[in-house]
């Protein structure tokens, strides 16, 4: 863009607590930075600037305003930190044909986008939850981690990760023992699995 009436409207979206972000004002300066070039060619171009915090650990609190068309995706964004950046220049507008027909093409670029987000978010849920079944062991195993779930927790509904013994596994949460049948009795020479929450009998 080239004329000197643009608009910029920040929503700095995150997951991260308030303590260890950034300031809605912090977030100004490096975003119009990151637009020279992009959707301008100085920053003196910009006119008005107005940034706003989407707080996605605190979202029964506050409410947010303005581009509300576009907020729905930043609810299934799997990015701890999203920045919506939305720029508005009338000289611009014009340029494009007028209102109507940059009204339509958002309107498709939104309902694609909005799809692809969806997917993305559906997809991950998905391997978060999906867990390979150790049969010698009866336990579950988070394909993404490594870690051996507790199947008596899992049946309620609760994630206990398991200590992987020498023979087994036991889990701190229910005390279940898991013996492990792939692996040798204490008379023959057994390796543990190490993983991070390994322990030695
Ligand atoms: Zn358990």
């Amino acid at each position: 863009m080239s004329s000197s009436d643009i608009e910029v409207e920040i929503v700095y979206s995150t997951a991260i607590k308030p303590a260890e972000r950034m300031d809605a004002d912090n977030v100004n300066k490096p975003t119009l930075d990151a637009l020279v070039g992009v959707a301008y060619a100085d920053d003196r171009q910009v006119r008005h600037v107005e940034s706003t915090v989407f707080d996605r650990s605190t979202l029964n609190e506050g409410m947010v305003h303005g581009r509300v068309e576009h907020i729905g995706r930043l609810f299934y964004s799997i990015h701890p930190h999203v920045v919506l950046i939305v720029v508005y220049s009338d000289v611009r507008l014009k340029e494009m044909g007028g209102s109507s027909t940059v009204q339509q093409r958002r309107y498709e670029e939104f309902n694609r986008d909005f799809n692809s987000a969806l997917a993305e978010a559906a997809t991950a849920a998905a391997k978060a939850t999906e867990d390979e079944f150790v049969p010698s062991a009866g336990v579950y195993r988070e394909p993404s981690t490594g870690y051996f779930v507790c199947p008596r927790c899992r049946g309620e509904n609760k994630r206990s990760l398991l200590v992987d013994g020498r023979e087994g596994f036991r889990c701190p949460v229910c005390s279940g023992y898991f013996h492990d049948n792939s692996r040798k009795t204490s008379s023959g020479i057994a390796e543990p699995r190490r993983g991070p929450n390994s322990w030695m009998v």
